[in-house]
């Protein structure tokens, strides 16, 4: 396989570098022209426009910010220039319907078309541990799953186009829901008087256990690794949290769902996205719980 790698940010830069150490032909582009000289510096093949990187693939992966992003970049130039029968993975969290457009662009340009967002972080990233939900055909799906083997330690199919970024948007919205739980847990433990490590031994291994609380812990401590233990550096930023909730706003809205906790979590971090904030890991919102009311 040939594999062009474009978008070279904090998930891309890693997960193109473990596709190279694996033993693949990768050529990586990014924008910004730091994120290449990183990836550069690091033995990769770059190129100087994602239309070079893709002239010779016969896989293009992206990882994006969000839809926009995709789909611009699938008009303005990569489908017309790579190979007939490209297989265009878009690793992005982007909107359903967005993923169902780029499949459809690709489609008629005479490519193949999978969306394979990703959980796991900046750490699954690097780690290789990341899992892909992935929505395309099962033809299609068949010879990416050994490249998502390399990226990730659990591979899921989902369903057809779209399905991958459907499973994404149902877990973020879960997370957030959590995170939020977790905040308020902790707010309220400490409001009681409670060390927070006592909380973190009872509820990170009784019933009220979850990433949230076990691995992302929302207070400084008790998971020295965790965001919250650094400043609340990412992780995971809140404004990537704010996007996806507004997703699952459109994806609650859309199917008439009763989802008001979901509905909720997107109100609490849009409220929270502001100023500082947006670079924040999403645990950070536990600062929203701490006063006293
Ligand atoms: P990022 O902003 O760090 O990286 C995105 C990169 O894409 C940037 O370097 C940007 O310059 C580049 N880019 C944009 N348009 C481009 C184009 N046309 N050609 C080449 N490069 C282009 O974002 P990230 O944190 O790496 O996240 C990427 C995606 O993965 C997002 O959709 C995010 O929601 C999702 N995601 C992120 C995490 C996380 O923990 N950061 C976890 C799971 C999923």
């Amino acid at each position: 396989m040939r594999i062009a790698f474009l978008g070279l940010g904090n998930m891309g830069s890693h997960m193109a570098r473990n596709l190279a150490a694996a033993g693949y032909h990768v050529t990586c582009y990014d924008v910004v022209q730091q994120a290449v000289d990183a990836t550069a510096q690091d033995g990769l093949a770059t190129a100087v426009s994602g239309v070079e990187a893709v002239r010779d693939a016969n896989v293009v992966i992206t990882m994006f910010p969000a839809g926009e992003h995709v789909l611009a970049a699938y008009r303005d130039g990569l489908l017309e220039a790579a190979p007939d029968d490209t297989l265009f993975i878009d690793c992005s969290t982007i909107a359903i319907e967005d993923a169902v457009e780029a499949a459809r662009l690709a489609t008629e340009a005479g490519h193949r078309a999978l969306d394979a967002p990703v959980s796991g972080g900046t750490v699954g990233a690097e780690q290789g541990t990341l899992t892909f939900m992935v929505g395309g055909s099962a033809e299609n799906f068949k010879p990416a799953k050994s490249l998502f083997d390399v990226m990730g330690r659990k591979v899921v199919h989902a369903g057809e186009t779209g399905s991958g970024q459907a499973v994404k948007v149902v877990n973020n919205m879960v997370l957030a829901i959590n995170t939020i739980g977790a905040a308020e847990a902790f707010s309220l433990g400490a409001h009681l008087g409670l060390d927070p490590q006592v909380l973190y031994d009872v509820m990170s291994s009784s019933a009220a256990q979850s990433w949230s609380i076990s691995t992302n812990c929302p207070v400084p401590g008790p998971v020295p690794g965790s965001p919250a233990s650094n400043d609340y550096r990412p992780g995971f930023a809140t404004a990537l949290m704010a996007k996806d909730l507004g997703f699952a706003k459109a994806a609650i809205e859309s199917t008439g769902t009763p989802a008001s906790f979901g509905m909720a979590a997107y109100e609490a971090y849009t409220e929270f996205n502001t100023g500082d904030n947006v670079s924040k890991d999403f645990s950070a919102i536990i600062e929203t719980k701490q006063k006293k009311g």
